[in-house]
């Protein structure tokens, strides 16, 4: 990205995970809080899932956050379900998604119930957005990148209506509530990625010497442990994987606990690399997807 014109500051896509509705909400009471931070670009603010903030839910109908696919954006009719309804006007409003639209960079803070601390996402190897999150990787003691590398047309997330985007991961917090120290810090942080907009406007932060930083990068999601031919879930995350995000998993090390206590390892399937990193770790509002955790390849790179 050359210059940065445009910023969303988003929070309630998900209507339960308060630290970005709150961040917002305090934010569009008290312009002065962010006005200041990022004067060459335009900052607006959003609530993405209104509905759902109302009903302290991840979504009504349907997972807003997975509903700005182009071929969901694309669809004619006026959808039933809110959600659908709802990114379609935030794509009117911010996008439209793709090459032409107004947007330049979307910053979507959300919580997760995972151990994870504050996870910088990025969808793409955007310049601004992996010198920024590495410069936080410094400055904030538990911000971590993790990688998920999206075709942005297929991708239903929010932010990739704009040409870049960081979703904020901030964990571990339970749906629907708040901590305060919490929201102290992921305010700091949302700050700091402005003043580093401002930064790169200026062309400064592109001036900073390269920095070392760990990159998790998505390999595959793992459910829980099933029957064949479907029925509830056999096991719960074993104690010694459980809270341990980021951390190394290996073949034959426990994964899983039955109810009956027996101990489940982990199984490399056959194009698995040696060792890997699980984030995500009993995310709550991932049971509904049956998704236990994401492995994730960590390296080590310069940004
Ligand atoms: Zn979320």
């Amino acid at each position: 990205m050359s210059l940065i014109n445009t910023i969303v500051v988003a929070g309630g896509t998900h209507g339960n995970e308060r630290t970005g509705v709150s961040l917002v909400q305090k934010w569009m009471a008290n312009p002065e809080c962010y006005s200041a931070l990022c004067k060459s670009a335009k900052v607006d603010l959003v609530l993405s899932n209104l509905e759902a903030m109302r009903l302290n839910r991840r979504y009504r109908d349907h997972d807003l956050n997975r509903a700005f696919s182009q071929t969901c954006l694309d669809v004619k009719a006026v959808p039933q379900q809110y959600e659908f309804r709802r990114a379609k006007e935030l794509n009117e409003i911010y996008g439209p998604k793709g090459p032409n639209t107004k947007t330049d960079l979307i910053l979507d803070v959300h919580n997760t119930g995972s151990n994870m601390g504050y996870c910088l996402i990025l969808s793409a190897r955007d310049p601004f957005c992996m010198r920024a999150s590495a410069v936080l990787t410094q400055e904030f003691k538990n911000a971590w990148i993790y990688y998920q590398p999206e075709e942005r047309s297929a991708s239903p997330y929010f932010g990739t209506v704009a040409k870049a985007d960081i979703c904020i991961e901030i964990g571990p917090q339970h749906h629907g509530t708040l901590n305060a120290l919490i929201f102290e810090e992921s305010e700091r942080l949302v700050k700091r990625y402005l003043e580093l907009a401002e930064e790169w406007n200026r062309g400064e932060l592109q001036k900073r010497p390269p920095i070392k930083v760990d990159v998790y990068t998505q390999w595959r999601d793992l459910g829980y442990p099933k029957p064949q031919g479907g029925g509830p879930i056999q096991a719960m995350i074993h104690p010694e994987v459980f809270g341990y995000d980021y951390r190394e998993l290996r073949e034959g090390d426990n994964l899983f606990r039955t109810f009956d206590g027996k101990d489940i390892p982990f199984k490399r399937e056959p194009n698995d690399p040696e060792v890997l990193h699980p984030i995500f770790i009993n995310e709550p509002a991932y049971y509904e997807k049956d998704i236990a955790m994401s492995l994730t390849v960590k390296t080590e790179e310069e940004w």
